[in-house]
Parts: C-alpha cells; structure tokens; sequence
C-alpha cells in the first residue's frame, strides 16, 4: 500500500512549523489514542500513521530527507518502534508532545509503565463458552515501611544540589545551550542521602499480584484482552502500563477450530455407511443424532449448523462439520471372513449392476492412461 504524504496526514501545509505540527498531531493523537478506541484496528492504523509522521517531521534532518526525496529518503528510520502493538513505545513522544499540559516538568521524569504481557491457555470449550480465570503477574506494590518515598524511616528524600530539584541542568557547547538529565539525581530531581532498607530506595516492592480476567465468549489464539493500569508501575508518578493477556487455546481431542467453523472426524462402519444409519456425534452442548444415508462415501463432510462457534467479535455462529471416515474392519473372525469373501464374490457377478463406480471408472482412467503410453 502506497504511503500517504506526512503532511497530509496531519494536514499541516510544507511549511508549518514544528508548534503547528505538534498541534495537529496532539489532535489527532488525543482522537485516534489506542486507549481511548479499543480494539479498533482503523484508529489504530490512523494513530501510528500521525505518529510516524510527526517522527519525521519534527526531527529537522529526517524533515530535510523527506522533503527532497519523499518517503524513501526516511523509511527504514521512521517509526521503528510502532510495530509491536505495545503501548509502551509510545511514550517517548507522547512524553514530548503531552507533557507540557499535564505538567510533567522535566523529561524523564513521569514515565509511564511498560506494557506487560501475559499469555494464557484455555481449553476450546473455555474459549468457546467464556469463562472467569485468576491469574498471578509479578507486580509491584508502594513500599509500606517508608510510604513510598525511598527514604529511610524518619529521612526525606532532598531535593538535588545539582540541579536546584529541577531534574535538569543546562549545559553550554559552543552556541548552543543543551538541557540534559541531571547526571547526579538522573532527573528524578531528588536524591535519597538514606536509602529505606526494605526497597533499597526504590519505594516500592516486588508482589505477585492476582487479577480476575474475565475471557468472552468466541475468543480464538490471538486474541487479547487488555486490563488497563494492570502493566508496569511508572517512574515518580507515571501512568502505569497495561497488562495484555493474549489468549492461546489448547488442542482439543475431538474438534479443530477454524475461525468460526468447529471440524470433526467421525469413524463409520462399513455396514452403516452402506446401508446407512443413526450416529451420535458430539458438539460442545452435547451429543446430537446424525442421520447417515446409505451409499454414503468415506470423507463426505455433514454440516450441523450453528453448532461452532460464536465469534467474540458478533456475527452468527458457526458450524459443526463432521467428516466421516469409513473404518476397514480389523481382527474378523473365520465366519466374518467367510461373509465377506461370499459377499464380494455377489459384487463380482454383478448381474450388469456396477456397485463400485468410483473402482470401475478408476481402472479405466488407468487402463486408458496405459494404452496411450508409447513405449
Ligand atoms: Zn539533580
Ligand atoms: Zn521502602
């Protein structure tokens, strides 16, 4: 698929300034955010796309290739992160770009946690059904013995001599004045003189922590379901991330799944497929009756509808195909030996009735192929 052109895509004219550019990606960053339009791959898609383009365009040298050479000047370069479907990539934009209204001061400060994944097996009929499951994540929970703060018991934190509390410091390099992370506090802006014993400074602590998923029915392997907030905690009052439990159903001994569609194999006795009968097959509410008529062929497939599955995502059930598969029969005695014999010697003399058409035409496709051989 062809690119759109950056510009377009955040319709700014060539010219716009980085202020302009950074607001139209804000707009449509705030509308397109995968938090706030879940599961919508469109929104999605229009989100990565914006981002990639103010990537590029705020990024003065990138800004220049694209400019003379278009989308080949930058690809390979732009928006490299964005393909894991993870939010955690996001941030370092999104810190740029947000930062000044939600009043995150200094960069590196207010980092939102890292997404986390977690997969988890279900059996068809759970995923089929739906079901409640616990699950245990690793997890941090706020330091009890110094509240959170790092410090030892009785001790604050003090704000960084180095830079003022600001977490920042600006540096003089020729012309220019860069702003950096504060090298001594790592722009956290304080330092901790006595470290709490406990979380060694941290403020928090490792803890298992349990969560309840609830899985709808019609979930498939792929899938995910996203528990906001339930990812990693952030740094010095960061968001936390998001935990994303990616289904993955286990084989089944009966049935294969295939979207919507449940299959099965159903063995048939040679007597039933010939004469035909009444099986028992069964479906994930039940056993239900399954009429075989006579001459029916081994591998023809029978369709129970509305007994698949119904897909997560709405739409109608699915079907139940069973295939039938005739059984050769093993271990026969004399006497069913005998039957057999007598009865293939009726086949034999068929009285101008042909009782194997598929066997006949089939030795005369491969007499015919014979005798237009050429030796
Ligand atoms: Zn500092
Ligand atoms: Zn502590």
């Amino acid at each position: 698929m062809a690119k759109r052109d950056y510009y377009e895509i955040l319709g700014v004219s060539r010219d716009a300034d980085d202020k302009e550019i950074k607001r139209a990606y804000r707009k449509l960053a705030m509308k397109y955010h995968p938090d706030r339009n879940p599961d919508d791959a469109d929104a999605e898609n229009k989100f990565k796309e914006a981002s990639e383009a103010y990537d590029v365009l705020t990024d003065a040298s990138k800004r220049g290739a694209y400019d003379q050479f278009g989308h080949a000047g930058v690809d390979g370069q732009a928006g490299g992160g964005f393909g894991g479907g993870g939010g955690g990539s996001f941030s370092d934009i999104f810190g740029d770009v947000f930062g000044d209204i939600f009043g995150g001061g200094a960069r590196g400060r207010n980092m939102r946690g890292a997404d986390l994944r977690y997969t988890l097996e279900l059996d068809l009929e759970e995923a089929v059904k739906g079901t409640s499951v616990k699950i245990q994540v690793p997890g941090h929970v706020e330091c009890e013995v110094c509240d959170g703060s790092g410090a030892e018991k009785g001790s604050r934190p003090e704000a960084c001599s180095t830079c003022n509390g600001m977490g920042q410091v600006r540096m003089q390099q020729g012309f220019f004045t860069v702003q950096q992370a504060c090298p001594t506090c790592r722009g956290a802006g304080k330092v901790i003189k006595n470290p709490c014993k406990v979380c060694h400074g941290a403020g928090r602590v490792e803890q298992q922590k349990t969560l309840s998923v609830k899985v709808p029915p019609g979930v498939d392997t792929g899938d995910r379901i996203r528990l906001s907030g339930e990812g990693e905690m952030g740094a010095d009052g960061g968001m936390p991330g998001d935990l994303y439990v990616q289904i993955a159903v286990r084989e089944h001994s009966i049935f294969t799944r295939d979207g919507r569609n449940l299959y099965c194999e159903v063995p048939i006795s040679i007597g039933d497929a010939a004469l035909g009968g009444e099986l028992e097959v069964p479906t994930l509410d039940g056993r239900v009756k399954l009429k075989i008529p006579a001459e029916t062929q081994t591998g023809k497939l029978f369709r129970l509808r509305n007994k698949g599955v119904s897909p997560v995502r709405g739409g109608p059930a699915g079907d139940l195909l069973c295939r039938v598969v005739v059984e050769t029969p093993v271990k026969l005695t004399k006497r069913q030996k005998e039957l057999l014999a007598e009865f293939q010697q009726t086949m034999d003399d068929n009285n101008g009735t042909n009782h194997a058409p598929k066997k006949t035409s089939w030795f005369e496709g491969v007499k015919s192929f014979f005798d237009e051989m050429k030796f």
